[in-house]
């Protein structure tokens, strides 16, 4: 009776660990997104090899991780770094300007082990909101701190500050100037990245300088866990990218995960749900992995930057189909 109960005792701990079946084990996958939007297919073939060196720079920093048995979240936390760092994309350094020329940027980022989730809105100090945002997951029992607050919480926590010469780039500037002009931009390139590790655990993060002319304080998707970012362990991790109040009123990211869990469609199934029937043409896209391992890049926009890498040794970066 004693060896019954343990064995029984020993099956329910095997079946309560969040492990992914033999054929899944040391299995990795990355997706990453800088954004989606309407770059022409002309633009200059220098500034396109540009975007695709980033991004598979950004792929290979994930790659390193996951190959070694790294986390999900590390792995997500440390391409956005990447890509925040990187000019080319509308995320920390390069992020899009406000209404007023500032610059005023959102980030979160979500485990997918105990959906544990962190997220900051309306910072313009912090050169990497992404690694804010995981502090405020960890050091905190909140989910999302907002501007000064998390300006504040930031310098508790050592975090980097850049000053405006680090975010105001003549560059944004410039393009700042010209649309205050015509007033009819709508810039998208956000960044993201999407990760299934070696156990099995997902995670997704998700930064940006949000929508290019926003009125000061307008917060965006990205930080709204469940609209712009999401994980969860037993369905998929995702990260957006597009028009954010779109994906506030559709709940898109947790939409995915719950069609999923409640309907058992699969991953390319629930993502084109969202992206071609319950979005509109040209709102923007999503990347997403699911906890097998298959993975999703779909957007009704005319580009999105994204790349894939996984443990099958495959890898690829895209601008356009
Ligand atoms: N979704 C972001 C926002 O609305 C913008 C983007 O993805 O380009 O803030």
């Amino acid at each position: 009776m004693k060896n019954f109960i343990l064995l029984f005792t020993i099956i329910i701990l095997v079946s309560t660990v969040n492990t992914l079946p033999s054929d899944n084990k040391n299995k990795f996958v990355l997706v990453i997104h800088g954004g989606a939007g309407a770059t022409p297919r002309d633009i200059p073939e220098e500034l396109q090899s540009q975007y695709l060196k980033s991004l598979t720079e950004a792929l290979i920093i994930g790659k390193n991780i996951l190959s070694n048995g790294g986390t999900a979240l590390d792995a997500v936390e440390k391409v956005v770094n990447y890509l925040e760092d990187n000019q080319l994309f509308n995320a920390g350094r390069g992020s899009v300007l406000t209404s007023e020329g500032k610059v005023e940027m959102d980030a979160a980022i979500m485990d997918g082990i105990d959906l544990s989730a962190g997220a900051v809105a309306g910072v313009n100090k912090i050169k990497n909101p992404i690694s804010l945002a995981r502090l405020v997951m960890q050091k905190t029992p909140h989910v999302m701190l907002i501007s000064n607050g998390a300006e504040n919480f930031a310098k508790e926590m050592n975090v980097e500050f850049g000053d405006s010469s680090y975010f105001l780039l003549d560059s944004q500037i410039d393009k700042w100037r010209d649309i205050k002009k015509k007033m009819n931009e709508n810039k998208k390139g956000t960044v993201g990245a999407v990760a299934l590790d070696v156990n099995g655990n997902l995670a997704a993060a998700t930064s940006t300088g949000g929508m290019m002319m926003k009125r000061p304080g307008r917060v965006g998707d990205v930080p709204i866990i469940g609209a712009g970012t999401y994980a969860n362990n037993q369905t998929c991790a995702v990260s957006a990218t597009g028009w954010g109040e779109k994906f506030i009123r559709n709940n898109v990211a947790v939409s995915i995960s719950k069609l999923m869990e409640y309907k058992g469609v699969s991953l390319k199934t629930a993502v084109n749900e969202l992206i071609n029937n319950i979005l509109q043409p040209n709102d923007g896209g999503v990347i997403a992995i699911d906890k097998d391992g298959n993975y999703s890049m779909m957007y009704n926009t005319k580009s999105m930057f994204r790349g894939v890498i996984n443990s099958d040794g495959f890898s690829e970066v895209k601008i356009w189909e």
